[in-house]
C-alpha cells in the first residue's frame, strides 16, 4: 500500500467526499482554469441553456471529480457519474443517455477507455442530442432514434492522448489541470483541517503540502494521518515537529517519497554508479514490478528532478546523490 499514491485507496472514498468544496470559490489553485470555467459557466447561465460539454485532462488526483461536481452544484442540475470502464456495451450507454433529465450533467470519468461502439454512439449524442436505440434482435431488428433533452457531457482523462479526435473535437471547453505548487497545497490542508476540526500550526501546514507531490489527494491523505496522530497523543493542536514524526513512521521524506522511491535512488547511485540501468535490472533490485517502478514512482522523481531516463537507461541526478547524503561524482547530471 502506498500512502503517496495519487489513484485512491480504500479509505480515501469517504474522505473524498467530505473534503470536497461545492462551489468555485471553495476550489483552491488552478487560478486561470477557474477563472474559464466561472466565465463559461455565467454566459450558459445568462443565456439559460446547458453549458457545451467540457474535457478534463491530468493526472489523478487533481480534482477532476471535484471540478464535475461543482459544475452541476454551481448550476443547480443534477449529476450522473460513471466511468468508461463502468460502460461494456453500447446499451449500457444508451440507457444511461435516455434517462438524462434536461439540463443534467453526465459525468464519464476515464472516457478514453469506453469501448468504441459506445464511443461513436456519443459522439452523436454530444452533437445531435440523439440517440439510436435498437428495438429487437436478428434480421428484424430495427433502430429508433430518440431525441434527448440538451445536457451537459463532463468527461474526465488522465490519457488526453488517447481520445480520439472527432470525440475530442465534441468538447467545448477543455480544462488541464497541472499539479499545485505547494503554496496552494498549503492553503488546501489549511481548508481541510478545518473541515476535520483539527488545530494545525502553520509550519506544519507548509510542512504537509511540501511533503505531498503536488496532488490534493495525497495531502488529504497525509493529513488524515497527522490527525490519527493527534488523536493518539492527545494534541490539542499539532505543530512541525508532530508532521515530521508522523510522516517518519509511514516513511514519507521531507521531499515526498517513500520508502520504494528511495530504494530506487539508492539502488541506482550505489548499485549502478548513478546508471544508466535498464527498467527491468532496476525493478528486480528493489524488488518490485517493473509497471510499478515506472507508473508510480519515476513520474514523480522525473518531475523533480531526482531521475532522467535516456535511451541507454534510468540516471540519478546530482539532486539524488544529494538527497541521499552522498556526494556525487564530477561529471553527474545536474
Ligand atoms: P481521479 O482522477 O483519481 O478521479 P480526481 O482528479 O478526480 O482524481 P478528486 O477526487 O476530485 O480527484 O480529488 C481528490 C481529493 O482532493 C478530493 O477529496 C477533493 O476534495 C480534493 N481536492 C482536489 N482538488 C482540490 C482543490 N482544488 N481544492 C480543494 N480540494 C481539492
Amino acid at each position: 500500500l502506498r500512502m503517496v499514491s495519487a489513484a485512491p485507496l480504500d479509505d480515501d472514498s469517504v474522505s473524498d467526499e467530505e473534503l470536497r468544496p461545492n462551489t468555485l470559490e471553495g476550489f483552491i489553485g488552478q487560478p486561470r482554469l477557474k477563472a474559464q470555467l466561472e466565465l463559461f459557466l455565467e454566459a450558459a447561465r445568462k443565456r439559460d441553456v446547458p453549458p457545451d460539454h467540457i474535457l478534463l485532462a491530468g493526472p489523478p488526483g487533481l480534482g477532476k471529480t471535484t471540478l464535475a461536481m461543482i459544475v452541476s452544484h454551481e448550476l443547480g442540475v443534477p449529476i450522473r457519474v460513471t466511468s468508461g470502464p463502468a460502460i461494456q456495451h453500447a446499451g449500457d450507454l444508451a440507457s444511461i443517455l435516455s434517462s438524462l433529465e434536461s439540463g443534467e450533467v453526465l459525468f464519464l470519468d476515464e472516457i478514453h477507455r469506453l469501448p468504441r461502439a459506445a464511443e461513436e454512439l456519443l459522439y452523436i449524442a454530444m452533437e445531435d442530442f440523439r440517440v439510436d436505440v435498437m428495438v429487437g434482435k436478428g434480421p428484424g431488428a430495427s433502430s429508433i432514434p430518440l431525441t434527448l433533452p440538451r445536457f451537459t457531457v463532463i468527461g474526465a482523462t488522465t490519457r488526453e492522448g488517447m481520445l480520439p479526435s472527432p470525440l475530442r473535437a465534441r468538447f467545448g471547453f477543455t480544462a488541464h489541470l497541472d499539479f499545485y505548487p505547494a503554496s496552494e497545497l498549503e492553503k488546501l490542508v489549511e481548508r481541510s483541517a478545518t473541515v476535520l476540526d483539527l488545530h494545525i500550526t502553520q509550519t506544519a501546514c507548509s510542512e504537509l503540502a511540501k511533503r505531498s507531490r503536488g496532488t490534493p489527494r495525497i495531502a488529504n491523505r497525509l493529513l488524515r494521518r497527522v490527525r490519527d496522530w493527534a488523536i493518539v497523543h492527545d494534541l490539542s493542536k499539532v505543530d512541525y515537529e508532530d508532521v515530521k514524526s508522523a510522516l517518519s513512521l509511514y516513511q514519507i521524506d521531507s521531499e515526498g517519497l517513500d520508502r520504494l522511491d528511495l530504494a530506487v535512488l539508492r539502488t541506482i547511485v550505489t548499485s549502478f554508479d548513478g546508471g544508466p540501468v535498464g527498467l527491468s535490472n532496476l525493478s528486480a533490485m528493489v524488488g518490485e514490478e517493473a509497471e510499478t517502478v515506472q507508473t508510480v514512482c519515476e513520474p514523480y522523481l522525473v518531475r523533480e528532478g531526482f531521475l532522467v531516463r535516456t535511451p541507454k537507461g534510468r540516471i540519478a541526478t546530482k539532486k539524488a546523490w544529494t538527497h541521499l547524503g552522498l556526494s556525487a561524482p564530477e561529471d553527474v547530471m545536474k
